[in-house]
């Protein structure tokens, strides 16, 4: 099995992906001013514009599709669900249950080894999914897997209740392309959700810091660049899915729940992060604004 470049040193990265190409923010269509090289040479930079952050100039989407997601892309522990899992699959199906009305139909784009289907299955929901790369551990997992991106793969007249992008938009060449596609996806009242990581919660806040002052040997790290194109913050994220013809009806930053010895405490500071929107994750949920 290939190792992961996430972690490698820049040498053997650049290597694997030599070329490189210009992006544009797309919610201006203007180029973005850097403001950081990476510990893997990668180059982050933002919209003087809006304010997004992504990865620009980037290796081209082929690239990194051949180098990063193969077919080992989705390992075997994926397939289970565990603890800290099952109260985040648990606290999203909570808020589409209340903003749906219902348990309809509901694609999980990216669904990888299937955890989160069989999870929503369990409660009572239909699931789709689908993934670029579609894990033979998933099998069985939904009513309905396709591979591929999202905006190839045809759905006939399905229409869905709900459509989860979850730890997924941050990886797609286009975010605007996929969330428009989402849009055409859901039906009348549908929610889509959209779940990142929060690149203004207080743990990415801190380490942006210390890279910026030299103190980590690994810079940018948390950026994750290889893997992640964009990075997003509850404004931004916000306004590319108003862009793409949404509302946003809920917005909040969770934070994995904690476990062992000091539970109770870091629950109270987890609490207080989240209600003050500097938790380490970001779910929004959007409808869909009627064409004018
Ligand atoms: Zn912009």
């Amino acid at each position: 099995m290939a190792q992961p470049l996430f972690g490698q040193p820049r040498a053997v990265v650049e290597a694997a992906l030599p070329r490189r190409e210009p992006v544009d923010c797309p919610i201006c269509g203007v180029p973005p001013v850097p403001f950081a090289i990476d510990y893997q040479g990668f180059r982050l930079a933002r919209c003087s514009r809006c304010g997004l952050e992504l990865h620009s100039p980037r290796p081209p989407a082929d690239d990194l599709a051949r180098a990063l997601y193969t077919d080992e892309y989705h390992r075997a522990h994926e397939a289970t669900v565990s603890p800290v899992q099952r109260a985040m699959f648990g606290r999203q199906l909570d808020r589409l249950e209340r903003l749906t009305g219902h348990r309809g139909d509901l694609l999980d784009v990216g669904c990888g080894a299937g955890a989160f289907l069989r999870f929503a299955s369990e409660r009572g929901w239909r699931v789709f999914g689908m993934d670029i790369v579609l894990s033979p551990l998933a099998a069985g997992s939904a009513t309905g897997l396709w591979r591929g991106p999202l905006e190839s793969i045809d759905f006939g007249d399905r229409k869905f209740a709900a459509v989860r992008f979850n730890q997924v938009l941050e990886h797609t060449p286009d975010p605007l392309v996929q969330l428009r596609r989402a849009r055409e996806l859901l039906d009348e009242g549908g929610v889509l959700l959209v779940a990142v990581p929060n690149l203004a919660g207080v743990s990415a806040r801190i380490k942006s810091w210390q890279s910026r002052l030299g103190l980590k040997r690994h810079r940018w790290r948390h950026y994750a660049a290889v893997h992640h194109l964009w990075f997003f913050t509850p404004r931004t994220l916000a306004r590319l899915m108003v862009v793409a013809g949404f509302g946003v009806t809920l917005r909040e930053t969770p934070m994995p729940a904690p476990r062992g010895r000091f539970a109770t405490a870091v629950t109270m500071y987890r609490r207080l992060l989240e209600s003050w929107g500097l938790g380490s994750l970001l779910d929004i949920y959007a409808k869909a604004v009627p064409a004018p």
